[in-house]
């Protein structure tokens, strides 16, 4: 396992799996998992893929403090290196890049990338230069590592989804994979944020996807929009969540379904995304998943 703790030492260390060998046609095909640490099997599910699809993997861990609301949620971030070199070794991985916080955030930065729209709705209100902050810090990891693919989870489902409007907008030559989000065994999305929680608030995450699952049965039933994201909320509020939104997406848009459901939904051919956020005491955690009408 290699550790790369400088942009220049990734790029070498990429510039040089990519040169084509002497005899054969092509250079080595290399993965990016781009991920903040304390790793879980949400995150070894994408280098488990990547590992299948690339012939090299590269695994980077930044905690990046400009996507944090204040720099004491960056600060309480779970962090948790050591055991994530170990985990990388075990899933062999070829390399991590784990640059410092000033390496890739110098000051000043007068460049922004902004993606429209898709950041209007979901978190973008309530994380305010959250996703600016993200699609900067990995076009710059895709820039330092040249990766031939990357890795996120449907987990974050608006960050994989701007990502993509990201790499198709600007011709990156990153193709985007996303991967099904990994549940515990009660159903709740694996997240580094539920190494936050004590006992009683990690069975009260039970409602996220309970209220997920409540949506899904909702639309079956031919419920309204309004009334599947009232819903919703119930179910989040029953456990003492505090909701920063929870309702029903156009998975391509990621604008809210508002009108009666039967019309909306069958445009994005009868597919909604559900959708959740919301606070566990100082946690904020979300989740997600496609509900179908029939
Ligand atoms: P993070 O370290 O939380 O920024 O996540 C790094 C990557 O892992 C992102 O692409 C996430 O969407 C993905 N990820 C986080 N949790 C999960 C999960 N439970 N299942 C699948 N992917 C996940």
């Amino acid at each position: 396992l290699n550790i790369l703790r400088t942009i220049p030492a990734a790029r070498r260390y990429t510039s040089r799996l990519r040169r084509p060998p002497r005899r054969a046609g092509r250079g080595t095909t290399i993965a990016l998992v781009p991920t903040m640490g304390a790793l879980h099997e949400g995150h070894l599910s994408l280098i488990r893929c990547a590992r299948r699809e690339a012939d090299a993997v590269v695994v980077s861990i930044f905690v990046n403090p400009l996507q944090f609301g204040s720099s004491r949620e960056a600060a309480r971030y779970p962090r948790s290196f050591a055991e994530d070199l170990r985990r990388c070794r075990r899933e062999g991985v070829d390399a991590v890049f784990a640059p410092t916080v000033r390496d890739m955030c110098p000051r000043p930065s007068l460049t922004s990338v902004h993606v429209d729209r898709l950041t209007a709705h979901l978190c973008g209100p309530h994380r305010p230069g959250h996703f600016d902050a993200v699609a900067r810090v990995v076009l710059k990891l895709f820039n330092v590592c040249e990766p031939d693919t990357a890795y996120f989870g449907a987990k974050d489902f608006q960050q994989a989804r701007m990502i993509t409007q990201m790499a198709g907008d600007l011709n990156l030559r990153v193709a985007i994979r996303v991967c099904p989000t990994v549940r515990a065994a009660d159903g709740v999305a694996l997240s580094s944020r539920l190494r936050l929680l004590d006992e009683g608030e990690r069975r009260r995450a039970r409602a996220f996807p309970a209220a997920l699952h409540r949506a899904g049965q909702l639309l079956k039933s031919g419920a309204s929009a309004d009334r599947i994201g009232r819903e919703m909320q119930d179910v989040l509020e029953a456990q003492g969540v505090r909701v920063d939104y929870a309702g029903l997406y156009d998975p391509e848009r990621l604008q809210p379904l508002r009108r009666a459901v039967a019309g909306e939904a069958s445009r994005a051919g009868g597919r909604a995304l559900a959708a959740v956020a919301g606070w566990i005491g100082k946690v904020r955690l979300i989740d997600n998943r496609l509900v179908f009408r029939r």
